[in-house]
């Protein structure tokens, strides 16, 4: 089963000149979605790590399943304003625009060993700000971890010497 099938390109959004990489139809196929989880947690399944962190919206989808299937503690990046209790913030630049993310400020224990996760990895800009938000914890990035990969941003040239792991790239 090619995953790639199940990726939809939308011209134009959210902004002219975009090509959005719509993930939807792979999480309506029950075979894709297994698939890409299994596939996920068998490249990460032997690093040595505690606590899976990922961003809302889509990071909460494949995160939670990938946390379940291995068995570790799941961390809720938000945008600002979502979260209850006291936060940590981090601000940074998108493909599109600028945007900000919040972490409560006791979910990484001093020492503990973190992956992040995202659905895209388009410029880096969301992954080294989800990274600043760890480490502000004390927390250590163990990997980063990608269902798609858009090598044509060159994300791994803001995210130099990260253990970067991704599944499809585009
Ligand atoms: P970056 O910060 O690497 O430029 O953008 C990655 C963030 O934007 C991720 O949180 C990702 O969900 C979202 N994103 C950017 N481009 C796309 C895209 O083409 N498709 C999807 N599904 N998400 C994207």
């Amino acid at each position: 089963m090619d995953l790639r099938k199940y990726i939809r390109d939308i011209p134009d959004f959210p902004e002219k000149g975009i090509i959005f990489r719509d993930i939807t139809p792979l999480l309506r196929n029950p075979e894709a979605f297994k698939l890409a989880i299994d596939e996920l947690s068998r490249k990460v399944e032997n690093l040595d790590f505690d606590l899976i962190v990922a961003p809302e919206a889509r990071g909460f989808i494949f995160g939670g399943a990938l946390s379940y299937k291995l068995n570790k503690g799941f961390i809720p990046v938000r945008k600002p304003g979502k979260l209850p209790f006291t936060v940590i913030s981090e601000k940074y630049l998108l493909e599109y625009g600028t945007a900000e993310l919040q972490m409560h400020v006791d979910a990484i224990e001093k020492g503990q060993k973190v992956i992040i996760f995202d659905d895209v990895l388009a410029t880096g800009g969301t992954a080294k700000a989800l990274k600043s938000l760890v480490e502000k914890s004390g927390g250590e990035v163990v990997a980063m971890v990608f269902l798609i990969e858009l090598t044509y941003l060159n994300p791994r040239n803001i995210l130099a010497n990260e253990n970067i792991i991704s599944l499809i790239e585009l």
